[in-house]
């Protein structure tokens, strides 16, 4: 039994030494290949991760994983650096002070439109609820509708 193993061992180095041996340069560009794929799936989970911290635009998200897969990240990351949004969503200003600012946030792109606007200068995304109980128009991001305090319940 012992020594069937030890044939089996035997005949596996040979066929590996061999395969090294004829075929070096092959192994060679084998390596090279696997490094490549193995960076080109790492590029992938970190603009999908990236792209997800930045932006809630969903279109934008599946344009930058879908730039990194195609187009390899030898191209699709120099891309993907142009198109990224610069902040991420956590360093936007928040709620508090773009109210103290007149200012809202688009719920889908994130963009900062003057509190009087009902739709978002950037997306065309409504930027405002209509309250439950009163009826009043106030921006998503707020708690609570501003005039006859009732929840935001969206
Ligand atoms: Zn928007
Ligand atoms: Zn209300």
């Amino acid at each position: 039994m012992w020594s069937g193993v030890g044939v089996v061992l035997n005949s596996s180095t040979w066929n590996w030494s061999s395969l090294f041996q004829s075929n070096g340069l092959w192994t060679i560009v084998n390596v090279i290949l696997f490094v490549f794929i193995f960076l080109w799936i790492i590029s992938i989970i970190w603009v999908a991760k990236d792209i997800l911290a930045r932006t809630q635009n969903s279109g934008l998200q599946t344009l930058s994983i879908l730039l990194v897969t195609f187009l390899t990240p030898i191209l699709g990351l120099p891309l993907y650096f142009v198109i990224r949004p610069v902040y991420y969503k956590k360093d936007l200003i928040p709620r508090r002070e773009s109210c103290a600012l007149n200012l809202i946030a688009c719920a889908n792109c994130s963009t900062l439109n003057p509190k009087e606007y009902e739709c978002c200068i950037s997306c065309g995304e409504k930027l405002k609820i209509s309250c439950k109980e009163c009826g009043h128009q106030y921006p998503h991001a707020y708690a609570y509708c501003p005039i006859c305090g009732a929840p935001n319940i969206e």
